[in-house]
């Protein structure tokens, strides 16, 4: 990119802009996954709507192609285009609560736990993810699923207005009243329809919760799905808990003699009485006795932070995902194959169990698919070291390939991999997809924003 262009971006704009020359150009391409090493031409870091809004005119311009940066946690590393321009939303990380309405207004460069903290001071909480330095951005435009999700429903369930910089510049605030066809695509569609600026979500009042672990050795897979997938869909709504394999990672809460071993493992989180966890999983006896069992009463944020220290950025990840209306024995023996074959000591499959709220939403009430799903898995490669890279994507792989046919076809778009087609982004959307095409050729017909799992506008 030719110096003078930096130079009017500069002038105009009132975030800071960074060519591959400036000393912070590397420290700002960097993001979470280490596996992408994508070089844009630039980098805007936008300060407020007006940059977003003048930044897009000045890509148009030059004919760059843009990408959107929110949180930087995309495993596909949507967020970088090679030789393109950034639209990086970092500088816009704030939250506004009214703890009288229950709603918080969020800057769209914001990060979990930015969100978590300002509403947890009112006793109040949003269902998002797990990790607090992911994105509100990327996260909540492709539905969000977590902690609270089947007591509160998804990201995209609470989400009440949203203020999008559209590919022509022009700033709309999104809702069930006002433009309700983009409300609708922008909950699930991904990053496709602009930038959202802002996001209003609705709050429920979340202050302490229990959260817990059980810990199974990982050859009582069989037994410990066979009484989770009969348990936890049964369970009050108050109760969560996803399904993992694991490597015990070397630190409390768990035992020494733990430490390293390949397990399954549930993780827990109760809205309920704090200190009734405990209780309320009294059944887990049911699958063998347990390994190593830990509950606590923790401020939700605690909880929501408690897996950033284990996975900072800078690691190589690989991912990919499926919805699952069931677990079938045939299923249960291929987690206890590739569970018990985990690559390296931070790959991991999870279950994030999406019924209960999310159940009670009708099939097309947002673009997100797959109402009925009952899990929503992903297998994760993770390892600091580049040399295994080929190495955890290939266990993913074939972690995924053996499951797929036992799935219900399509994935979370978030744990679409890195190098999956368009084929996949379609099983995703599924029924939906036509629509969304539709709506995406009303809003940016010349596919402007497609550095995200691409929705191509239908066809006039
Ligand atoms: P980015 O890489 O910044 O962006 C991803 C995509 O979203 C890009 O296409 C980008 O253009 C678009 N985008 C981001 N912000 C905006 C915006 N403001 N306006 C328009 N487009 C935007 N997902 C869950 O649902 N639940 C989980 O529990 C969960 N846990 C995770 C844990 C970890 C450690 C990681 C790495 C990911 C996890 N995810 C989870 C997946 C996560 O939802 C996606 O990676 C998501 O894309 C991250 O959003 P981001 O803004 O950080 O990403």
């Amino acid at each position: 990119m030719e110096a003078t262009v930096l130079e009017s971006m500069r002038t105009t704009l009132r975030g800071p802009v960074l060519g591959p020359q400036d000393s912070d150009y590397e420290r700002a391409r960097a993001i979470y996954n280490a596996m992408i090493g994508t070089c844009p031409a630039a980098i805007v870091r936008c300060a407020d709507a007006a940059d977003v809004a003048e930044a897009i005119g000045m890509i148009r311009d030059i004919g760059a192609e843009p990408a959107v940066r929110g949180g930087g946690h995309s495993g596909a590393g949507l967020c970088l285009v090679e030789g393109g321009v950034t639209i990086d939303l970092s500088p816009m990380r704030w939250v506004r609560v009214d703890p009288e309405a229950r709603t918080a207004e969020v800057g769209g460069g914001s990060l979990l736990g930015d969100l978590d903290h300002a509403t947890h001071g009112f006793g109040l909480a949003t269902p998002t993810g797990i990790n607090s330095t992911t994105g509100v951005g990327g996260l909540t435009l492709g539905g969000g699923h977590g902690h609270l999700t089947r007591k509160y429903g998804l990201t995209v369930d609470n989400l009440i207005a949203a203020d999008v910089v559209l590919a022509d510049g022009s700033l709309v605030t999104a809702s069930e009243t006002r433009d309700p066809d983009l409300f609708w695509a922008l909950r699930g569609g991904g990053g496709n329809f602009g930038v959202v600026t802002s996001f209003t979500y609705r709050l429920h009042p979340v202050d302490t919760v229990g959260v817990g672990i059980t810990a199974w050795p990982i050859d009582a897979v069989p037994e410990v799905l066979r009484w989770y997938r009969e348990f936890l869909p049964q369970a009050p709504e108050d109760l969560s808990g996803f399904f993992a394999v694991l490597t015990v990672p070397p630190g409390p809460p768990f035992p020494e003699e733990l430490h390293g071993k390949k397990m399954c493992a549930v993780v827990w989180c109760y809205t309920g009485d704090p200190n009734g966890l405990e209780d309320a999983i009294a059944s887990v006896n049911d699958a063998g006795r347990p390994a190593f069992q830990f509950t606590a009463p923790m401020p939700y944020p605690m909880l929501q932070s408690m897996f950033d220290e284990l996975l900072p950025p800078g690691l190589q990840w690989y991912w990919r995902g499926d919805f699952f209306d069931r677990i079938g024995d045939d299923a249960i023996d291929l987690h206890l194959k590739h569970g018990s074959e985990l690559p390296t000591p931070l790959s991991t499959m999870h279950l994030y169990p999406i019924d209960g709220a999310v159940h009670r939403m009708g099939a097309d009430d947002t673009a997100w698919s797959y109402r009925d799903a009952l899990w929503s898995a992903v297998y994760v490669g993770i390892d600091p070291d580049p040399a295994n890279a080929a190495l955890i994507r290939q266990w993913c792989v074939d972690y995924w390939e053996t499951l797929h046919p036992h799935s219900m076809g399509g994935s979370y778009v978030n744990f679409i991999g890195a190098d999956e087609r368009e084929d996949r982004v379609r099983a995703t959307y599924g029924d939906h997809y036509d629509e969304l095409a539709r709506i995406k050729a009303e809003y940016d017909p010349g596919n402007f924003f497609q550095a995200n799992q691409n929705i191509r506008p239908a066809a006039h």
